[in-house]
């Protein structure tokens, strides 16, 4: 199933994309695609009224909007099957009730689908594009269900079907992103593909996030994190802001080697390169007092007769290793700091060019490691 996205001259392509993209996260047999909105002379040709400049018509009917999706359809062969929605700043009125107070926000006939880009703010701050991809899937749904559906509720029930004559009630029906029991059950009954449902059950988890007021506290604990500071004493003790967090002497050497490496993306493979390999050989024969660990020698993939290295160019990297010693060091800073600062000193797997890379994201200045340890490690 394919739903194309555009919008009315003066929308920005921007937007359209950011829909797009956010829509697109959420993987299943809806597909997502965004197109350029034509030529305001080309919309013009369909529509009854212009203001004076005749840039852009104060207000739409809602059959004018259906003239534009057609139009939008056959410029861009949009199959008949393919669900079109068009994205507008232009206030939509329904000639039936045009005197009544319901601010329209969307609309759909058939599959197409009309969604107003502006008015969100009073709603939902400055997350308008949540707001409208919110709106994207509450039309799909309703296409879905086809236009013999009538089960909208005029009374809200935080569903994604509320009617909300009251425009407050925008607001609890998109914070709960949540289809209620009854217009699950159409669903059921209009054999809607469950593979559709699922994506859209999903789609509606991820946009809920999105919408959580818990993302300024996030921000607040990043902004913290950026001013604390890890201390690696001269015992090799792991201080976050004063506090100790107990690492076992293996993760000393992977979270010390990062230290070292701090804001590089490591590849695990290259962790065999001599530089990096020696670094580590000789962090972890400090933090060990001598000797080597059979953990680092099968990470590096070296071999080990009696805990000695026998030949250093043999085997791999052991990636799932690794993978495990950076869980293992989230699991122990979780224990002692906050998530928010676990997330913020965890090392990150990051994708790049060359493919997953390993990093530590902190500036340099927040790392204080002890001038005896630094000159022993070095
Ligand atoms: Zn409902």
């Amino acid at each position: 199933m394919k739903v194309f996205i555009t919008g009315t001259p003066a929308v920005e392509i921007t937007l359209i994309n950011a829909v797009v993209d956010l829509l697109s996260k959420v993987k299943g047999p809806i597909s997502y695609h965004a197109i350029e909105p034509l030529e305001k002379e080309s919309v013009q040709l369909v529509v009854r009224q212009f203001d004076e400049d005749g840039i852009k018509t104060e207000k739409l009917e809602f059959d004018e909007l259906i003239n534009i999706s057609q139009l939008y359809r056959l410029k861009y062969n949009v199959d008949k099957d393919d669900v079109l929605v068009i994205l507008t700043s232009i206030q939509m009125i329904h000639q039936f009730n045009a005197n009544s107070n319901k601010n329209w926000f969307s609309y759909y006939r058939g599959n197409n689908i009309v969604i107003k880009t502006i008015g969100w703010e009073r709603f939902v701050d400055n997350k308008m594009n949540v707001a409208i991809s919110h709106q994207v899937i509450e039309n799909l749904f309703q296409t879905l269900l086809g236009e013999s559906f009538t089960g909208f509720h005029m009374e809200s029930k935080s569903c994604i079907n509320d009617f909300c004559e009251n425009e407050i009630e925008i607001t609890y029906k998109l914070m709960s992103c949540r289809i209620c029991n009854d217009c699950l059950n159409a669903a059921f009954e209009k054999d809607i593909k469950l593979e559709i449902l699922d994506q859209i059950r999903e789609s509606l988890n991820l946009l809920r996030d999105k919408f959580q007021i818990f993302q300024s506290l996030d921000e607040k604990i990043q902004e913290e994190s950026a001013n604390s500071i890890i201390e690696v004493t001269k015992d090799l003790n792991f201080l976050f802001d004063g506090l100790e967090v107990g690492f076992p002497a293996r993760l000393k050497t992977i979270y010390l080697f990062f230290l070292m490496n701090v804001n590089e993306n490591i590849r695990t493979v290259n962790l065999r390169q001599s530089k990096y390999q020696n670094q580590i050989l000789k962090i972890h024969s400090v933090v060990k007092k001598g000797g080597a660990e059979k953990a680092m020698i099968t990470l590096l993939g070296l071999d080990d007769e009696d805990g000695k290295m026998a030949n250093a160019n043999l085997g791999d990297v052991n990636k799932d290793l690794l993978k495990d010693y950076r869980h293992d060091i989230y699991k122990l800073l979780n224990l002692k700091l906050s998530r928010g600062k676990s997330e913020y000193f965890r090392i990150d797997s990051v994708k790049t060019e060359k493919g997953w890379s390993n990093v530590l994201k902190i500036r340099p200045e927040q790392i204080k490691i002890d001038s005896d340890t630094l000159s022993r490690i070095s």
